[in-house]
């Protein structure tokens, strides 16, 4: 502002939140600094105090005296206790109707609570999920905001201009809903990602070991896929990564690679949330476990002697006219897989929303995950537009375009999980989303076989196709 006085302050000033201040400057805002360590600070201002209006501080109070009424302090640390040590360290300082922005990666049952606690002080506490690393911070993410309608109308404006813009132009922003939703459809949107990426790590397998492709020539075939369907961030940074040679040995990178792959805990997260709403998100569950298995050295060590197919099964053709065949279907059996884990998130993020009272409008979200964010895609237009046609949609496979899809796909689908399952190639991202869309196929499903087994052993009861009401047999007592 023009009297000097800051339009938002931040603290917390390591990768993500000097970015975010960079951003916000750079958006003509006057941006409070302030940092645990103040040396931080100091960096900040030298290396880039130049690129917009700051206002330094040393002190919390001198921090919470820079800022323009109602206040608005956005929080960068730390997830977990720091946030709430930073939380009780300012909240003293602020005056009913001031805005406290978490902009950490927050499990929402926290955000739920801090939000509760400071509600009861008149303090808005807006829990922001923020996408797209520190490139996006700097240059534009997807942000999913939660709390008040009040603290969304004072913010929205501010987050809009600093966040990434999709093709059409529209901010990837949008006020997700009240207390924990941002943070909530942050730790789904991550979830959907450990399933993309596991996704394309299967592909990549099989191209590799089923069809004889080499890295280099896998990375040509994203770069193909990427001008299609499946057009996105995701598939765009495989391409490189699977072209990129290892500058020391001259091998390709990924041969390099030690193959135990790490997780910071939002998807562990999404499916612990997952298993407590009941919500299927098996293609999310097999991404963690996958990562969690690649990651026992000393269990896969012990475990290579194990017999597998045919050593004349283990390669199809190498490349040729059948290996090209072949990844024709991989790309169907990949787009398919995808549809069934976003509808498989949706699901979760409706559940949520149904659970908290969100009154989540999950088109909005797909909307805003078209840019800034890993997951960004081309296909989420095709969510929103589902979502566009009808509101209240069930499920993504209820929309007849996705259905059309998914079934032009399934065979060649069917195909690649049958070839993975022969040469031995573990495809759980793919066979498990082909399971789901398999069971919601389903004419009759073996539960009710379920259903007699409980209550043979625990007399828990079972319903009739026939009857109304709950019905219990007395097992053995009559034989
Ligand atoms: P970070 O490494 O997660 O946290 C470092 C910052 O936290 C430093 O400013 C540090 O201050 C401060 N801090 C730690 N403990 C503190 C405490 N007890 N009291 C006060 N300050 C404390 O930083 P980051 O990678 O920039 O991430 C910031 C937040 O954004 C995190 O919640 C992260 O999960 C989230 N996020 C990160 C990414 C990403 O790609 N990195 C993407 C989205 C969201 P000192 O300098 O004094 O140590």
């Amino acid at each position: 502002g023009g009297d000097g006085l800051a339009d938002i302050g931040i603290t917390g000033l390591a990768v993500m939140g000097s970015n975010l201040a960079r951003n916000f400057a750079r958006h003509g805002y006057t941006v409070a600094l302030h940092n645990r360590t103040k040396a931080k600070t100091d960096a900040l201002m030298e290396e880039h105090g130049e690129e917009g209006m700051f206002v330094p501080a040393a002190t919390a109070e001198e921090f919470v005296a820079s800022l323009a009424r109602p206040r608005r302090l956005m929080i960068m640390v730390k997830a977990g206790g720091p946030t709430d040590a930073v939380i009780e360290e300012f909240a003293p300082l602020l005056e009913p109707g001031d805005m406290i922005i978490d902009g950490g990666n927050a499990h929402f049952e926290d955000t739920r609570r801090r939000e509760r606690e400071l509600r009861e002080k008149g303090i808005h506490f807006v829990g922001a999920g923020i996408s797209g690393g520190e490139e996006g911070a700097l240059n534009g993410p997807s942000i999913m905001p939660g709390g008040s309608k009040e603290s969304a109308a004072a913010l929205g404006p501010m987050l809009e201009a600093i966040s990434a813009k999709a093709k059409d132009g529209a901010p990837c922003t949008t006020h997700i809903g009240p207390d924990g939703a941002g943070h909530f459809v942050k730790m789904v949107h991550n979830g959907i990602e450990y399933a993309d990426m596991q996704l394309i790590a299967e592909a990549y397998h099989l191209l590799r070991a089923v069809a004889g492709y080499e890295p280099r020539e896998i990375a040509e075939i994203f770069r193909t896929w990427n001008t299609g369907r499946l057009d996105s961030y995701l598939i765009e940074i495989t391409a490189e990564v699977l072209a990129h040679t290892d500058a020391e040995t001259g091998r390709p990178f990924v041969d390099v690679v030690a193959d135990m792959a790490e997780q910071k805990g939002t998807g562990r997260w999404t499916v612990q949330i997952a298993l407590d709403l009941g919500v299927p998100v098996s293609g999310i569950a097999e991404a963690v476990f996958a990562r969690a298995l690649s990651g026992h050295a000393d269990l896969r060590a012990a475990s290579r002697h194990l017999a597998g197919p045919d050593a004349g099964t283990e390669r199809a053709s190498g490349a040729g006219p059948d290996a090209a065949a072949f990844a024709d279907q991989v790309e169907q059996a990949l787009y398919a897989s995808k549809i069934v884990s976003y509808t498989q998130g949706f699901h979760q993020i409706q559940a949520g929303s149904d659970t908290y009272g969100w009154n989540i409008d999950l088109g909005r979200i797909a909307a805003i995950w078209r840019g800034g964010c890993i997951i960004r895609a081309a296909f989420l237009d095709r969510i929103t537009a589902a979502y566009d046609a009808r509101s209240d949609l069930p499920s993504l496979l209820s929309d007849q375009r996705f259905a059309e899809e998914i079934g032009a796909a399934q065979d060649d689908w069917r195909a690649v999980v049958v070839a993975a399952v022969r040469h031995g190639v573990p495809v759980p991202g793919f066979s498990a989303a082909l399971a789901y869309y398999d069971a919601l196929r389903a004419d009759r499903l073996p539960a009710a076989l379920t259903q007699g087994q409980r209550d043979f052993f625990g007399a828990h009861t079972y319903r009739r196709t026939d009857r109304d009401g709950v019905f219990h047999t007395l097992w053995g007592g009559d034989r």
